[in-house]
């Protein structure tokens, strides 16, 4: 095993970004940063507590009630913002150097998500100018519009899984909407976000528009939710958190975008493509190390076809590469981290009992340490196996026989997650059908997860609360004013007028 290459640029200290300044915590606190290939310690980060959470805040709310960022036209937000995506571009190699030693992915996912961070911003840059609100009138009488303003300082609160895109996919609508912000990413992987503050800097973002503080979930986070002048959070997460972080905003009736965890079915019919079927269900659970909110982690599969799909799919995922994660020819790395290896480590034992092993089940021999994992199957697991109900989060596939479109579609909802969903069919009307038929925010037909930035993005049940992309994320940062104005008399019965005046009578509103 060949020992990995530390990036270039790796700093030992990963400081918070508040007020265009990086510096380290009030009180001086850091934590620990693993490096999950060695799970040695690579960087001390800054640890932030509610002191720190109030200094980002103040910074934030100064440059939104004073600074010009809510005041620029959008053309002029939206030419920053591509500004940021040249720069995030320009660098894309080095933000998926750091991003796959930090979070342990294959380097050539990082690379793709690293562009995926810049077309985040490209599209709502473009989306902000394109912008079109409602105009209402009613003939002679009255004309109403829409008055749409931003709404003050966004908390975010990010994963650790593709953090940088994550962070991105906030920020972009968050700021070319007007707002500022004050991130929290997770503290399994701070690095890339130490990368944001120099990059909105060069861009042009004034001062104070955007904060970073690092810190644990239970203390910077927590402040976050908690306080007072931060009216909307938009939070990615595990669904146990987001049921804490709904609660804590409660009391301040906060604006909550959520968007939680998933236990996926991927759905193989027998009349599909099953060379294909086979090529997405296996990338389905395994890209990204697993570690992906939409992955079709459940694999239903037609009877007839089972043995055999069973057969090939096990063949594959023994097949699969696992690697440094800055090794190009990598398929699947080391998780992010100890602990969350642990979790894995415990699904797959409880797997062994649960369902028949076709495929890995433990470490690879290869790599005795680090958070390394064998891409691992289980077949003909029930329904009522923790390991078909439960999130495991990592390169972990559960597949179960079904006979017939109606227990396919009883299979696929029979969990509390409703996140994504995919169906291989070549049979139009069974796959519109078992589609309308899923509880989930997002179903690809014949297709791996495949983004349009324009569609609705977010889950159903356990898997969250309210949708993001395309308009649906400019209405989640935005107010949305009604104006109305009278182009007539004014419609007011006239009280006080005298019982002439009452018997005139008034004409509703409309
Ligand atoms: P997590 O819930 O443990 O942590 C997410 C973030 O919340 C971190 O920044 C953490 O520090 C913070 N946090 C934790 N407790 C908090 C608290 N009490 N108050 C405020 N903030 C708190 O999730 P994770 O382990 O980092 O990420 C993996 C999970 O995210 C999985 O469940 C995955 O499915 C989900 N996810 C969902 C999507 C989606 O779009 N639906 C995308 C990516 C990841």
């Amino acid at each position: 095993m060949t020992i990995a290459q530390r990036p270039p640029g790796l700093p030992s200290r990963i400081q918070h970004y508040i007020d265009g300044s990086y510096v380290d915590s009030v009180d001086g606190d850091a934590f620990d940063v693993l490096d999950p290939a060695t799970n040695e310690v690579y960087a001390s980060a800054a640890a932030g507590t509610q002191a720190d959470i109030d200094l980002a805040v103040a910074a934030a709310r100064h440059a939104f009630d004073d600074g010009p960022w809510p005041r620029l036209q959008p053309r002029q937000r939206s030419r920053i913002l591509h500004a940021v995506a040249d720069l995030v571009e320009a660098r894309a190699d080095e933000v998926a150097a750091l991003e796959s030693f930090d979070a342990g992915l294959p380097i050539t996912q990082a690379q793709g998500q690293a562009r995926r961070a810049a077309e985040n911003f490209r599209f709502f840059a473009d989306l902000v100018v394109a912008q079109v609100d409602d105009a209402f009138k009613v003939p002679g009488r009255q004309l109403n519009y829409v008055n749409r303003k931003p709404r003050g300082v966004a908390g975010l609160i990010t994963p650790w899984n593709t953090p940088f895109m994550q962070e991105s996919w906030k920020l972009a609508p968050a700021l070319a909407t007007g707002n500022t912000v004050v991130l929290k990413p997770a503290e399994f992987t701070p690095l890339t976000a130490s990368l944001w503050g120099a990059v909105f800097a060069e861009a042009g973002v004034p001062r104070g528009v955007v904060n970073v503080v690092n810190g644990l979930g239970e203390q910077a986070g927590d402040a976050l939710v908690k306080h007072a002048h931060v009216p909307m959070l938009s939070f990615t997460g595990e669904s146990r958190t987001g049921q804490v972080i709904f609660a804590n905003a409660a009391p301040h009736l906060k604006s909550l975008s959520m968007e939680l965890g998933g236990k996926s079915p991927a759905i193989v019919f027998d009349d599909a493509d099953l060379d294909a079927a086979l090529d997405a269900t296996v990338f389905g659970v395994f890209s990204l190390n697993g570690e992906r909110c939409t992955a079709g982690s459940r694999v239903l599969v037609q009877r007839s076809i089972y043995d055999d799909f069973v057969e090939r799919y096990a063949q594959r995922a023994r097949s699969i590469v696992v690697g440094l994660p800055s090794d190009p020819a990598t398929e699947v790395a080391a998780l992010v981290h100890p602990e969350h290896f642990a979790k894995v480590m415990r699904y797959i034992e409880l797997g062994a009992s649960e369902g028949r092993l076709v495929a890995g089940g433990g470490r690879p021999e290869a790599f005795p340490t680090g958070n390394f994992v064998a891409p691992t199957v289980f077949a003909d697991v029930p329904a009522n196996a923790r390991i078909f109900q439960e999130e495991i989060f990592g390169p972990v596939a559960v597949i179960t026989p079904f006979d017939d479109d109606a227990e396919a579609l009883a299979l696929a909802n029979a969990t509390r997650y409703g996140l994504a969903a995919y169906v291989y069919t070549s049979d139009l009307r069974r796959a519109h059908n078992v589609a309308n038929g899923i509880d989930a925010g997002m179903v690809w037909l014949n297709s791996n997860n495949v983004r349009d930035l324009r569609t609705p993005f977010g889950g159903v049940k356990a898997s969250g609360l309210g949708h993001e992309g395309g308009y649906r994320s400019i209405d989640f940062y935005t107010d949305q004013q009604a104006v109305h104005i009278n182009l007539d008399q004014t419609h007011s019965m006239r009280f006080g007028a005298g019982a002439e005046a009452m018997a005139q009578g008034f004409v509703p509103g409309t």
